[in-house]
C-alpha cells in the first residue's frame, strides 16, 4: 500500500469506487472518467507501478479477472466488441502509478481506433533489425 496511491486508496476503501469484482488479489471498478459506457479497470490489491513489478501469482489474478470481466462488461452496456489496454509507464501515458487494465467496450461507428494508434509512427525496420529484436527479447 502506498500512502498517497489512489487506487491503494480504493482499495483500502477510503476513496469511494463503482467496485464491480474482487478477488483476494485483484479489484475491478468502474473508471471515474470514462472513455466508454462501462469502462472497467482491474488492478493489483498490492501496490505496484509496472505490469512487470506483479508477482506472478498478482499478474494471474489480475488477467484472470481482465479475462472473466470482458465479456460481462461487453454484455452490460450491449457493446460490439472492446479494447484491452495498459498503459505501461509515464512515457506510455500512464497516469495512475499503480498498474491497471484498462476494458474500454467499443460501439461499431464509436469513432475510435485500434490500438495500434497508441505507438505513433510506425518504424521502418529490416530484416535484419527485426531478426536482432527477436533474439534480443528471446534472450
Ligand atoms: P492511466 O492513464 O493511468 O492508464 O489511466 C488512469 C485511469 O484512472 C483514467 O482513465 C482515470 O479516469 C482513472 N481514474 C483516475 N482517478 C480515479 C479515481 O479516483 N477513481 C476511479 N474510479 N478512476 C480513476
Ligand atoms: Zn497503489
Amino acid at each position: 500500500m502506498s500512502d498517497d496511491c489512489i487506487f491503494c486508496s480504493i482499495v483500502a476503501g477510503d476513496i469511494p469506487a463503482r467496485v464491480v469484482a474482487e478477488t483476494d488479489d485483484a479489484l475491478a471498478f468502474l473508471d471515474a472518467n470514462p472513455m466508454a459506457r462501462g469502462h472497467t479497470l482491474v488492478i493489483p490489491k498490492g501496490h505496484h507501478q509496472r505490469i512487470a513489478d506483479l508477482s506472478r501469482a498478482e499478474s494471474r489474478a489480475v488477467f484472470d479477472l481482465v479475462h472473466e470481466l470482458a465479456p460481462a462488461v461487453e454484455d452490460a452496456v450491449d457493446a460490439d466488441a472492446h479494447t484491452i489496454g495498459v498503459n505501461d509507464g509515464p512515457d506510455a501515458g500512464q497516469e495512475v502509478p499503480h498498474a491497471h487494465v484498462h476494458i474500454i467496450p467499443r460501439f461499431e461507428g464509436d469513432g475510435g481506433g485500434p490500438i495500434h494508434v497508441a505507438a505513433g509512427d510506425r518504424p521502418d525496420l529490416g530484416d535484419d533489425e527485426l531478426d536482432e529484436i527477436a533474439d534480443a527479447i528471446a534472450e
